[in-house]
């Protein structure tokens, strides 16, 4: 599971749950990119809090729900 830091959020993905659908990196192309197989590659370690609501997309988009936000401040 690859974790991406942030000022308040932290992107995860579960690699092994991860189906390659693709929606993930469609939603959100400035952190997230796609290999030759389809499946997604996280490009930065950071969520910057503009991005936060294409996060939440991308997130809500995976229909096996591989891809996670976490806070990282209470
Ligand atoms: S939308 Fe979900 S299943 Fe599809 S590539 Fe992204 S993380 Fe993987």
């Amino acid at each position: 599971m690859a974790i991406t830091r942030s000022t308040d959020l932290s992107l995860r993905l579960d690699r092994i749950a991860c189906e390659g659908h693709g929606a993930c990196a469609e939603l959100l192309p400035e952190l997230l990119s796609l290999d030759e197989w389809g499946f997604p590659i996280v490009h930065s370690a950071t969520v910057p809090p503009e991005l936060a609501a294409h996060a939440r997309r991308a997130v809500a988009a995976c229909p096996v729900l591989a891809l996670r936000l976490d806070r990282t401040r209470p």
